[in-house]
C-alpha cells in the first residue's frame, strides 16, 4: 500500500484532477489510498468569509461562498458532464454549499466565530473537493471510493488543531481502507478534517493534509507516502537567491527539520513525522512533472557534509554582557526566563564567560525584554542581521567542508557562529545586506561541479 496525497494546487481544477487520476492510475499495482486537499485557496478564502460574517460583513461572507460554489460546479461540469452521475454530485455539493451559507448567516446572527465553528467552516474545503475528485477518478476508470474521513480520522475535541488518535485511527484504517484496498479499489478520502469519537468534524491545523496522509500511511503500515505538490521537491537553496540549485534527491528527517525553520515551505517536518518515525519514506513529487525523481525523505540518508544552504534576513541580534555571569550558576536560566516570559521564541544562541547573544525572528515586544533583561547586565540590540545557515548531518564529521565553509564566506563580518552539537547546522549571523552574496558564495562552494 502507498498513500498519495494531493495538495491543493495538485486539485485545483479539472485538468489538474486529471494529472492526478493520470498518477494514480500509474500507481495502480502499489495499492494507493488517496488524500486529498481542498481545491487550492478554498480554505482561507472560507475562513476570511467566516471572519467577514463574524464581524458584520455577511454581503462579503456570502459573495465567496457563492465564487466557491461557481468553481467546484464548474470543476464538476468539465470532469463529469451533466449525465445522472454528475447531476447528483453536484446537488450533494450544492447542499453543502447552502449549509455554508446558512453557517456564515448564523455567524452574522451571534458576531463572533467559535473553533469549533470555524471547523465546520474550513473543513468545508475537503469535504467538497473529495467527493468530486474521486468521481472524476472513477470517470477515468479507477477503482475510485470516497471514504468519510470522519469516520477513520479520530481526534481530540481540541477545534482548530484536534490531537489524532493514532490507535482509534489503525482501528478504523483495519475495518474501512485496508479491505478496499484488498478488493482492489482505490479509497479516496479529504485530508485536514476529522472527528471527535462523538463524530464532530474537526480539523488538525493549516497545511494539515501532510498530517493526514502520515497519520494514514503510519496507520495502515504503507510502503511509501507521496505527497504531491507543485514543486520539484527540495532545493539546494532558495531559487529566488541563488541561481540554479539543484534538488535533493534524498533528505534526512532532521535535515529537513532544520530547512524548515528558514522556512522551506515545501513541507512541514512535524507534520509527516509519524510516518518517518516508522521507517516509512515520504516523498515530495510535483504533479505537473510526475516524471521527476522528487526529494525522498527519510529518518537515515547517507550522511553529507552538506545537503543545503539556508538564510533568512531580518534578524535581531540581543546581547547581555555581565561580569556577574562568571562561574554563575543559574544566569542563564534567569535570562532564558525573560525570553519564556514574554512568549518569545529565541532561534541562535552564543555565549562566551561574560556574555550572552542569542538572535530573534522579530523585534515584538523587545522593549519589555530588553528593559527586563538590563537587570542582569548591559545589553546591546543589533537590527538588520541575517542568519545564514550550512546544513548537513555530515558536516560535524567533515574538517574540509568546514574549512570550505569559512574560506567561501570571506571576509564579512561575523557577528555570531553556531555549531549545533549534532553537528548537522553550521549557522553565521552576518550583516543584512551580505546574506544573497555569502548563501551564493556556500552554494557555489558546495553545489557547483566546476568549482567543488
Ligand atoms: N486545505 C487545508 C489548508 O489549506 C489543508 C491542506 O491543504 O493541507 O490548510
Ligand atoms: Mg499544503
Amino acid at each position: 500500500m502507498i498513500v498519495c496525497k494531493f495538495g491543493g494546487t495538485s486539485v485545483a481544477d479539472a485538468a489538474a484532477i486529471r494529472r492526478a487520476a493520470e498518477i494514480i492510475r500509474g500507481r495502480l499495482d502499489r495499492g494507493p489510498v488517496v488524500v486529498v486537499s481542498a481545491l487550492a485557496g478554498t480554505t482561507s478564502a472560507l475562513l476570511a468569509a467566516a471572519e467577514q460574517a463574524a464581524s458584520g460583513n455577511l454581503v462579503a461572507a456570502i459573495a465567496t461562498v457563492e465564487a466557491s460554489r461557481d468553481r467546484h460546479m464548474t470543476a464538476v461540469s468539465e470532469l463529469l458532464g451533466d449525465d445522472a452521475a454528475a447531476q447528483e454530485i453536484a446537488a450533494d455539493e450544492s447542499v453543502m454549499f447552502d449549509e455554508l451559507a446558512h453557517l456564515m448567516e448564523a455567524l452574522s446572527v451571534l458576531g463572533h466565530v467559535t473553533d469549533r465553528s470555524l471547523d465546520a467552516i474550513s473543513s468545508m474545503g475537503e469535504q467538497l473537493s473529495a467527493p468530486v475528485i474521486s468521481a472524476a477518478f472513477a470517470r477515468a476508470g479507477i477503482a475510485a471510493v470516497l471514504v468519510d474521513s470522519r469516520e477513520v480520522m479520530i481526534t481530540d475535541a481540541q477545534f482548530g488543531r484536534a490531537e489524532p488518535q493514532p490507535e482509534a485511527i489503525a482501528a478504523a484504517c483495519r475495518e474501512r481502507i485496508v479491505p478496499l484496498v484488498r478488493a482492489g479499489k482505490v479509497p479516496v478520502m479529504a485530508g485536514y478534517l476529522g472527528a471527535t469519537m462523538q463524530g464532530v468534524t474537526t480539523t488538525l491545523g493549516r497545511g494539515g493534509s501532510d498530517y493526514s496522509a502520515s497519520l494514514i500511511g503510519a496507520a495502515v503500515e504503507a510502503e511509501a507516502i507521496e505527497i504531491w505538490t507543485d514543486v520539484d521537491g527540495m532545493l539546494t537553496a532558495d531559487p529566488r537567491i541563488v541561481e540554479n540549485p539543484k534538488l535533493i534527491e534524498h533528505i534526512r528527517f532532521d535535515e529537513a527539520a532544520e530547512l524548515a525553520s528558514f522556512g522551506a515551505k515545501v513541507l512541514h517536518p512535524n507534520t509527516i513525522a509519524p510516518a518517518v518515525r516508522l521507517g516509512i519514506p515520504v516523498y515530495v513529487l510535483n504533479s505537473l512533472n510526475a516524471a521527476g525523481k522528487g526529494t525522498k525523505i527519510t529518518f537515515d540518508a547517507p550522511r553529507m557534509p552538506v545537503r543545503a544552504i539556508a538564510g533568512k534576513g531580518n534578524t535581531v541580534i540581543v546581547k547581555v554582557r555581565s561580569a556577574r555571569m562568571l562561574a554563575a550558576p543559574g544566569f542563564l536560566r534567569a535570562i532564558f526566563d525573560v525570553f519564556e516570559r514574554n512568549r518569545i521564541s529565541v532561534d541562535v544562541v552564543t555565549t562566551s564567560e561574560v556574555s550572552v547573544s542569542v538572535t530573534l525572528d522579530d523585534d515584538k515586544h523587545l522593549d519589555t525584554v530588553v528593559g527586563q533583561l538590563r537587570e542582569f547586565g548591559d545589553v546591546g540590540v543589533e537590527r538588520g542581521r541575517a542568519i545564514v545557515a550550512v546544513v548537513g548531518a555530515g558536516l560535524g564529521d567533515s574538517n574540509s567542508a568546514m574549512a570550505k565553509a569559512m574560506t567561501a564566506i570571506g571576509d564579512v563580518r561575523l557577528h555570531m557562529v553556531s555549531l549545533s552539537a549534532t553537528g548537522i547546522n553550521l549557522t553565521l549571523i552576518i550583516d543584512g545586506d551580505e546574506l544573497k552574496p555569502v548563501m551564493r558564495r556556500l552554494h557555489a562552494a558546495f553545489f557547483d561541479t566546476e568549482t567543488a
